[in-house]
């Protein structure tokens, strides 16, 4: 069928003039019927109405210029190509009025079916169905009459907003009277009855009569789906799933075909492969005598789609020929809505399916066994969020527990712990050494510690984007938001769900994954990817499907990747972890930790020491210990290199706080007791308070200013070094200074460290090169200079982004980055991923102004970002050497890596 089209834009396109590359244009829908059309599957004919008609439409409220006669027109060539005529009073043309988006938004937006219906059609439909099967006149009424009911349903709800309860009501009330449960009971009388009430609830809830004229009944239903791009449910899912808001809904007209003709007539849902857990097979479900949304709506129970291979033979095994098709011509696991009228199969969408993390890695692997994608495509259908989530521990669920509510799964993990109500009790019972959940109605930045205290946050309301999620993801915290059917009573320090009431204390387990919310604490257990990349699996299923596919693929990441992944790591035990995850080395050691437990008391004397000799002893005491530590590190990466990070926050963190301080002075005081340590102590702290610390005596600035505590770190290293080396351990340590703001700096401290360096080093081999971290702006736009000065670079973006943006990474977070959020003025946190165009500016000057400096300059990041997996792609694009990450990151780097080295650009990857 062709149309000539008016001059002036195309707004309305035939079925066979389109293709699923139109998904813009078309919406996923309408690009998916042409594309079946075009593959010439059985798709009734029909139309598709432009999303761009549909922005048009939105934003002046009329249709645009045009649209009116190209509907006219191919509404004509549909009518000739059925023999029909829309809502022919003898032998009438039916069709659908379907919405579609770019992205599919499913059972957000409307669909009206039997459009063309009215008073007189409703006979000539009967008569109609009658005349193709003679036996079936009794029943050919009832479907006439059923369809019809079912268009003033869809019709007032959709189009004219009548309360859909009211027609369900009268529906209830025909079935009651005829003491029936199933609308199949119900006869053409009966559903004569049905048009009857509904057409009352239509004309006194809209002050008119149901519009007979079916081209009127048509450019309605046009309207009101363009209309349902701004309902309010679909605003929120948009806003859910990140869909931008002004992209606006295809729609589609379609030729009906009837699945409730009788029993030889049925509709159905199917996917080819089992979208949870990847699986081959059949899996969907098919309801007889049926139309539309019945499947899906729960009314009568559906039946496995496999039942179609005994109810009908021939249309069973044309449809599984046609999804086998399907998969091999999207070359992926597609799900598909079909209708069987008297034994003739229709197909009425498809598309690509959604699927489980789990699915999506085996699916993957068996289309590359299957030769239909190779592992480059495989690779791309994967990422890093869907690797994560298959990291994240979980419940052991094999016995009794069944969840007593589901919200949604705000942040992944799983957490058990006790219930509170407050952000106080959670900090109290949190300190007695309690694991509690945080249950409010919704958070506010009040809660804050709360939620630092507690193992997980559960709330009533809210969704993906309140603040107890986004508070939440940024904690790496597991949280459930919005769960249905919770009611908290905060005074009462309970809260009810179905039935059951939970009082502060008890026990709940929450799933950040499923939302899924359990009574009592479910044990946890690592998943069974983490356990293969330790090691540990059980030999059983070290070759099921996930963990083959799980290996396959990251092992073609790692043959593509162009960026090393190192790992943050501050102990011999993190070391080995991050090594069995596949860190090619660590990127960022702290070395605060070194100044910690047992070994306060060396640094308060050192921070208290009065002389030369004082500070030299309490240096000296701490060597050892330091050397210690590094040789276990250096071990564990024998062969690989080890950045070491000299001490870094300010030395007050190290000494108590200065409330209770003065408190042990009052009491030993009182007591009579000698307080002359504790005073000394008191008075430093109060000499050394900062009202900004962040941006105070800490990094380098201690170096420069502490004589001998970086050249006391720098022995160590280096002794550690040599010793592990002589051991035939081969270390690699690089010496990183923080907090460069000026090449001046660098140079002073790294003269000092050359000299150690030189002596203890001696012919033994060892290489120590030193280098600086860039998280200053002015290091960043000084890094030409710096560059003159060090022997590689690592990003500290953490730091970068809070002096780049002026915020203050402890506080902002809660205090109102969910207003940011709400207002658009980023779609993440800055923590969580790169700012390209602000923090990674820096970078980008940085690389490029250091390289050119000092040729093959070594390059890595070491903020949280190295392991955030858009950022691992701006690192990639900006030919950075390295990323490095927690220990539990290494392989979402490692696959982001790689899906960064085989992107092209432009891609579309959801
Ligand atoms: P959704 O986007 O919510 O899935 P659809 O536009 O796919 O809505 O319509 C819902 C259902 O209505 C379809 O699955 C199909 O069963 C039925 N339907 C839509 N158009 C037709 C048609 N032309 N003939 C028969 N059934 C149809
Ligand atoms: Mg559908
Ligand atoms: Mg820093």
């Amino acid at each position: 069928m062709t149309v000539q089209e008016k001059a002036g834009e195309k707004f309305v396109y035939d079925f066979a003039e389109g293709n699923k590359e139109l998904r813009d244009l078309l919406g996923g829908k309408g690009a998916n019927l042409a594309e079946m059309t075009n593959l010439g599957l059985p798709v009734p004919p029909g139309f598709t109405i432009t999303t761009e008609a549909c922005r048009a439409y939105l934003a002046t409220g009329r249709e645009p210029d045009g649209l009116t006669g190209q509907i006219e027109a191919h509404l004509e060539a549909l009518e000739r190509e059925m023999g029909r005529r829309l809502g022919d009073p003898q032998d009438p043309l039916l069709v659908s009025v379907r919405s579609g988006a770019r992205f599919s938004m499913p059972g957000m937006m409307e669909t009206v079916l039997n459009v063309g219906l009215n008073d007189r059609s409703v006979q000539g439909l009967a008569r109609q169905a009658s005349s193709a099967d003679p036996d079936s006149s009794g029943s050919a009424d009832r479907f006439a009459w059923d369809s019809y009911r079912r268009l003033i349903q869809m019709f007032g709800k959709t189009v004219c907003e009548v309360p859909g309860e009211q027609f369900e009501h009268a529906l209830d009330e025909a079935k009651r009277a005829k003491g029936s449960t199933d609308d199949l009971d119900l006869d053409a009388d009966d559903l004569r009855g049905v048009v009857e009430a509904y057409k009352k609830i239509f004309a006194g809830h809209t002050g008119r009569e149901f519009p007979q004229d079916p081209r009127e009944q048509l450019d309605l239903a046009i309207r009101a789906v363009f209309a349902s791009w701004n309902a309010e449910r679909a605003i929120l899912y948009r806003r859910q799933e990140r869909i931008p808001a002004d992209l606006g809904t295809a729609v589609n007209v379609v030729a009906m075909v009837f699945g409730n003709l009788g029993p030889d007539s049925g509709t159905g849902v199917a996917f080819t492969r089992d979208p949870g857990s990847g699986a081959q097979g059949i899996y969907g479900d098919y309801l007889a005598n049926a139309q539309g949304e019945d499947v899906v709506a729960g009314i009568r129970n559906t039946v496995p789609l496999q039942e179609l291979e005994r109810l009908d033979p021939k249309s069973y095994h044309e449809l599984l020929d046609i999804m086998a098709r399907l998969e091999g011509h999207y070359r992926d696991l597609c799900d598909i809505e079909f209708t069987i009228e008297r034994g003739k199969l229709w197909m009425l969408q498809t598309r690509v399916g959604k699927r489980t993390a789990a699915a999506a890695f085996v699916i993957a692997g068996q289309l590359v066994d299957e030769g239909l994608i190779d592992l480059d495509e495989a690779l791309h259908r994967v990422n890093g969020a869907q690797l994560a989530q298959l990291m994240f521990p979980r419940f052991q669920l094999d016995h009794d527990f069944a969840p007593v509510a589901r919200g949604i799964g705000a942040s992944p993990g799983a957490a058990s712990g006790a219930v509170v109500f407050t952000s106080a009790r959670a900090v109290e019972l949190a300190a007695e050494g309690r694991s509690v959940i945080l249950v409010r109605r919704e958070t506010n930045p009040d809660d804050l510690n709360g939620m630092i205290a507690a193992q997980g946050i559960l709330t009533s309301r809210g969704g993906k984007t309140s603040h107890a999620a986004v508070v939440a993801r940024g904690m790496g915290k597991t949280c459930v938001s919005g769960a249905d059917g919770i009611e908290v009573d905060v005074p009462a320090k309970r809260f009810t769900v179905g039935g059951h009431t939970v009082a502060e204390g008890d026990v709940v387990s929450i799933d950040g994954t499923t939302g899924k919310v359990y009574l009592g604490e479910v044990p946890v257990m690592p998943s069974e990817v983490v356990q293969y990349f330790e090691g540990s699996l059980d030999p059983a299923h070290v070759d099921n499907a996930l963990v083959r596919a799980v290996r396959r693929i990251m092992t073609h990441a790692d043959g593509r990747r162009r960026l090393a992944v190192r790992t943050n790591a501050d102990t011999g035990a993190d070391a080995a972890r991050a090594r069995r995850f596949g860190a090619e080395g660590i990127g960022l050691c702290r070395t605060e930790h070194m100044f910690l437990g047992d070994r306060r008391e060396l640094v308060e004397r050192l921070i208290l020491a009065a002389t030369d000799t004082d500070r030299t002893a309490a240096l000296a005491a701490l060597l050892p210990l330091q050397r210690q530590d590094f040789v276990e590190i250096f071990r564990e990466m024998a062969g690989l290199p080890v950045t070491v990070r000299l001490i870094d926050p300010p030395l007050h963190e190290f000494l108590p706080p200065l409330e209770q301080l003065a408190v042990n002075v009052a009491v030993a005081q009182e007591r009579g007791e000698d307080v002359a340590k504790e005073e000394a102590l008191l008075a430093a702290v109060r000499r050394m308070h900062e009202e900004n610390p962040m941006l105070g005596l800490r990094g380098v600035r201690l170096g420069l200013v502490i004589p001998g505590l970086f050249a006391m770190q720098v022995r160590a290293i280096a002794e550690a070094a040599v010793a592990v080396t002589r051991d035939g351990g081969a270390a690699c340590p690089e010496i990183m200074v923080p907090l460069v703001g000026a090449v001046q700096e660098l140079e002073t401290v790294r003269a000092e460290a050359e000299k150690i360096i030189a002596e203890v080093v001696g012919d033994s081999g060892v290489e120590v090169l030193i280098g600086t971290m860039i998280e200053v702006p002015r290091a960043a736009l000084t890094a030409g200079q710096i560059a003159e000065a060090a022997q590689f670079f690592s990003f500290g973006t953490n730091d970068l982004t809070q002096m780049g943006w002026g915020f203050s990474r402890d506080d902002v977070e809660g205090a109102f980055f969910w207003r940011y959020l709400e207002l658009g003025i980023f779609g993440i946190s800055p923590f969580e991923s790169i700012d390209r165009d602000g923090v990674g500016r820096l970078i980008r000057i940085a690389a490029e102004e250091g390289r050119a400096a000092r040729p093959g300059l070594k390059l890595g990041v070491c903020g949280e970002h190295g392991g955030d997996p858009d950022s691992v792609h701006f690192f990639h694009e900006v030919g950075l050497d390295y990323v490095s990450c927690s220990p539990f990151r290494v392989p979402v780097a490692r696959l982001e890596a790689g899906r960064a080295a085989i992107e092209t650009a432009g891609s579309d990857s959801r």
